[in-house]
């Protein structure tokens, strides 16, 4: 992002990002990435030239039992010092190595860690 948006488009108050920041996302199941996509060109474009200014730097599909919202809780905690701001999933960019090797980390060999997302669909329950 080369010049300040809000994090949330229209929104005056929201965040201000720029490219010193990054952003940790998730796409709740069964929405595909996709549609994600589509909602960050629409709230990163720029006020300038009209243009959305991201790039994705890397994206991971994750198992029926690995809980995105885990995954953001604990790289949250463990970058809260990074974080732009508490309410939000932005972070300095300096981090974006350790929060990727943290994020691949956790997806492989510490996945025991992550407490398995409760399972809610109708389709999968004991008859
Ligand atoms: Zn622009």
């Amino acid at each position: 992002m080369k010049t300040p948006m809000l994090s949330r488009r229209y929104v005056p108050t929201s965040l201000k990002i720029s490219s010193d920041m990054i952003k940790v996302g998730k796409v709740q199941h069964p929405r595909p990435f996709e549609e994600r996509m589509k909602d960050y060109r629409g709230t990163y474009k720029c006020s300038k030239c009209n243009k959305s200014h991201f790039s994705v730097v890397s994206y991971w599909e994750l198992t029926e039992d690995q809980d995105p919202n885990m995954i953001e809780k604990i790289i949250g905690q463990e970058f809260s010092d990074q974080k732009i701001s508490s309410r939000y999933e932005y972070y300095n960019r300096s981090m974006k190595t350790k929060i990727l090797n943290r994020i691949d980390q956790l997806l492989t060999t510490e996945q025991k860690t992550v407490t398995p997302k409760t399972n809610q669909s109708p389709s999968n329950e004991d008859c």
